[in-house]
C-alpha cells in the first residue's frame, strides 16, 4: 500500500500539470510586435518559460520570438 502511494504521486503530479496546462492554452496570447492575438497548443504550454502572465513564444504571425502577453479576459 506504502509503495502503491508513492507511485501515485507522479501520476498526480502529471495529471495536475496537464490540467494547469490546458487552462494556459485555453487562453489567447498577445505578440508585442504586430498585436496578433493566438492560441497554443497545452502542450507547448507546458514547455514554454514564462513569467507570471508572459510566456516566451515564437508568434505565428511574425515569426518574432518575444515574450507574449496572455489574455485573461476571456
Ligand atoms: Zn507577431
Amino acid at each position: 500500500m506504502k509503495y502503491f502511494l508513492i507511485a501515485l504521486i507522479p501520476i498526480v503530479a502529471a495529471v495536475i500539470i496537464v490540467i494547469l496546462a490546458k487552462r494556459t492554452a485555453s487562453h489567447t496570447f498577445k505578440c508585442k510586435h504586430c498585436s496578433e492575438e493566438f492560441n497554443i497548443k497545452w502542450s507547448k504550454a507546458v514547455a514554454t518559460e514564462h513569467s507570471g502572465n508572459e510566456y516566451m513564444l515564437i508568434c505565428p504571425y511574425c515569426q518574432t520570438k518575444d515574450w507574449c502577453t496572455q489574455q485573461l479576459d476571456k
